[in-house]
């Protein structure tokens, strides 16, 4: 019998993360999702049935992401998949006050970007050297800036994101652990989109070749790709997995 991988999936509790957390657990992966709240992250778990751990943690704050990296390496010996899911979206427009602009602008980062690099420093010492996989989330955002006007903060962490990619890609590869990102363009059905206006969707789903938006679920089946020993080649990669609404340019 293989051994069961340890795969932390932050942001698990909803969304692509726990589409992940799902993909992962069928496949008797030993899952453990993070994220800020308890009650989301038990709920979860319950609710998909599988043998899925959860930890609390907000991946922007240091002393947590070193809290529940220790807890996890001491209960469950490493870390063999890190899936960088925690993110969202705040506005920061010209015409905001600055102070109002600033702040949207720290939090953004603070989740999306710095939370990916603390969890990335925390938890690649305790990676198989060759066999560790790190993947981010970052966003179609990363390229367009956004699909309205406000999304800088939120396209220049996810633009941030591709270089903790190539970084990190340079620095673990030569170490045996590949470090890509995925790129989605709309998914629908998460917490992220699941006030997005009819309108809204329809307008991005007629500039989308396939002809529908995308599922957490299409994500999921790439982050496991890139966890698998198959991707062993594939690093400092990013896979645009967005129903076609970018190539070409
Ligand atoms: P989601 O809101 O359902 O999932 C994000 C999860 O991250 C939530 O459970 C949230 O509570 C958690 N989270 C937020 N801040 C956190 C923090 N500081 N610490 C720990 N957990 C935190 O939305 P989703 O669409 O599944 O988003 C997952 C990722 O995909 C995000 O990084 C998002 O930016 C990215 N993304 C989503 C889309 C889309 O269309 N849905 C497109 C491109 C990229």
């Amino acid at each position: 019998m293989t051994e069961r991988r340890i795969i932390i999936i932050t942001g698990g509790g909803s969304g692509i993360g726990r589409a992940c957390a799902r993909e992962f657990a069928q496949k008797d992966e030993q899952v453990v999702i993070l994220g800020r709240s308890a009650e989301k992250l038990q709920r979860c778990a319950q609710e998909e049935g599988y043998d899925i751990a959860w930890k609390q943690a907000d991946v922007s704050q240091r002393e947590q992401v070193e809290r529940v990296i220790n807890e996890i390496v001491r209960e469950y010996g490493r870390i063999d998949v890190l899936v960088n899911a925690a993110g969202f979206v705040l506005g920061a427009t010209t015409d905001m006050p600055l102070a109002e602009a600033e702040a949207n602008w720290d939090a953004v980062q603070e989740t999306n970007l710095k939370g990916s690099f603390l969890m990335t420093v925390a938890a690649a010492p305790h990676m198989p050297r060759p066999g560790g996989r790190i993947i981010y989330i970052s966003s179609i955002a990363a390229f367009t800036g956004g699909s309205r006007a406000g999304s800088t903060a939120y396209a220049a962490a996810k633009a941030g994101v591709l270089g903790l990619t190539y970084g990190f890609a340079r620095e673990l590869s030569e170490r045996g652990i590949t470090v890509n990102a995925i790129a989605p363009g709309f998914i629908a059905n998460t917490e992220f989109t699941c006030n997005w206006t009819d309108e809204k969707i329809q307008g991005i789903i007629a500039q989308t070749p396939v002809g529908r938006g995308g599922s957490a679920k299409d994500i999921a089946a790439s982050v496991s790709y890139l966890a698998s020993p198959s991707s062993s080649f594939v690093t400092g990669e990013v896979l645009n997995v967005n129903g076609g609404w970018l190539f070409g340019r």
